[in-house]
């Protein structure tokens, strides 16, 4: 097998990150491989036998340069001083078909200097989950973080729950780049770090940005525009700690995130966030408590400190608006809407309000809207039939609604209930349930599946995720 790498963050200074290989495993075997982002990221060769060697961590491939990167963040709004990746080995990066540089990291490959705690490995379950998950969102058009294999090693690991099979997923992201990267060095005052740090961000994502404020707004307005997709399609991320925020823009670390079935704005799946700092209604505020911890830490290396402090303040204050604005643009789609007006707010608001009250499927009552189906969401149809007078005197004159909403209403979403089964049958050596969600998460906006469009019976309600 050829991997064509080109490896950047290993040129960075040793403080960076702690050179380190995988630690082989008993009995690698493939469980998952992505033939398409494998050809896009010019890897060629190699029978699923040398996948799982290489993606397992047991046989390091020529011209990697295998490291375990370090960062702090907050965690449930508490500063770490020192996390770094646990359990992760970044093999190296690739300059993908389009001109895109990519890490490819693999995770679950044991302990690294920075687990702390942890044992360095992830069981099958949570593999398969950020498998499934981070290519559905790849599919819906969110940008995210990508799936190439996942390795089943052949050694139980200790859980809470007992012993569960151990397995390895190959990530593939812009960068691996987070709040916290930013958050380590402006914390110990290392100021050379901190700048050498801003201009590989900059060089690697941003290369029109002219320094550490301009970094800030890129930052600040793809991340705005990341909130607002998650929003859209009813995605909690779980565990929105500022060193699982990507300094790209991608969604990144699949913990305990969740699609929802009935709309709730208060909805919280993450079994560890216990005050719902994370539920799904918070997550635009929190990602601007977010951008301002990154703003803090970029200020560390300014001279005119100053102006400085009033600029980044005010990129900050000015965030909100533009999460606002990404989410009308986002929701007013999902109307039919493709020129929203800031009426449209409230129309939008009074619809999630009816939808919260009575429990109504997030996925399937936008995807319904606009059929004769769409009032049987609701208890109180009255009070959708007077809001629905309004949407449709609204959309008259929009030129294509339905157009605009298949586009923005996905049919199929990785539901929770699915993706338990689908665990729960890999497990038992049965890979049939996650090959067929993968095949209809490929083309969400198409209806090729309808049992996988089900909402959970009350038995099959998963009421909470796990970390794993
Ligand atoms: P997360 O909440 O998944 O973003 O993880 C937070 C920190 O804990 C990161 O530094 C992870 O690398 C680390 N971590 C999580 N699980 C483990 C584990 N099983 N072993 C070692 N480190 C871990
Ligand atoms: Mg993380
Ligand atoms: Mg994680």
């Amino acid at each position: 097998m050829r991997i064509p790498f080109d490896n950047s963050y290993a040129t960075l200074p040793d403080g960076f990150f702690t050179r380190l290989d995988p630690t082989p495993v008993k009995e690698p075997k493939l469980l998952a491989w992505n033939d398409d982002l494998a050809a896009s990221l010019g890897i060629e060769g190699g029978d699923a036998k040398t996948r799982a060697q290489v993606f397992g961590g047991n046989a390091v491939p020529a011209g990697a340069a295998p490291l375990a990167q370090l960062y702090a963040g907050h965690q449930f709004g508490n500063f770490n001083p020192q996390l770094g990746d646990g359990r992760a080995i970044l093999l190296g990066e690739v300059v993908d078909s389009v001109g895109k540089r990519r890490d490819i990291q693999l995770k679950g490959s044991g302990p690294t200097p920075y687990s702390r705690m942890g044992d360095g490995r992830a069981w099958v379950g949570p593999v398969l989950r950020e498998y499934l998950i981070s290519e559905a969102m790849h599919a819906l058009g969110v940008p995210t973080t990508r799936a190439l294999a996942v390795v089943a090693t052949g050694e139980p690991i200790l859980r809470e729950s007992g012993p569960l099979p151990g397995a390895i997923v190959t990530r593939v992201a812009a960068s691996h780049l987070r709040v916290g990267t930013f958050q380590v060095f402006a914390h110990r005052g290392e100021t050379e770090a901190l700048k050498t740090l801003t201009d590989y961000a900059i060089a690697r994502h941003y290369p029109d940005a002219e320094g550490p404020l301009d970094l800030l707004r890129a930052v600040c307005a793809a991340q705005a525009e990341l909130v607002a997709q998650w929003m859209s399609f009813g995605f909690i991320h779980g565990v929105m700690n500022t060193d699982n925020c990507s300094i790209s823009g991608e969604t990144i670390d699949y913990g305990p995130c969740a699609f929802m079935d009935a709309f709730h704005q208060g909805r919280v799946f993450s079994s560890i966030d216990r005050q719902g700092r994370y539920a799904y209604g918070n997550q635009p505020q929190i990602v601007v408590w977010n951008m301002a911890q990154l703003a803090t830490s970029l200020l560390q290396q300014m001279d005119d400190k100053e102006t400085a402090v009033e600029d980044a303040t005010e990129i900050v204050h000015d965030m909100p608006e533009l999460v606002e604005a990404a989410w009308l643009r986002r929701f007013a789609a999902k109307l039919g809407i493709s020129n929203p007006r800031p009426e449209d707010v409230d129309l939008i608001n009074e619809l999630l309000s009816l939808m919260q009250t009575d429990g109504s499927d997030f996925t399937n009552t936008f995807r319904a809207l606009g059929t004769d189906q769409a009032r049987d969401h609701f208890t109180n149809r009255d009070a959708f039939d007077a809001w629905a007078e309004n949407w449709r005197s609204r959309i008259k004159d929009e030129p294509d609604p339905q157009a605009v909403m298949q586009a923005a209403n996905p049919a199929v979403i990785p539901r929770n209930h699915r993706i338990e089964q689908m665990i729960e049958a890999a497990v038992a050596g049965d890979m049939a349930p996650f090959e067929r969600l993968m095949t209809a998460l490929a083309t969400p906006f198409e209806e090729t599946d309808p049992e996988l469009q089900r909402p959970p019976t009350e038995d099959e309600i998963v009421p909470a995720t796990f970390c794993g």
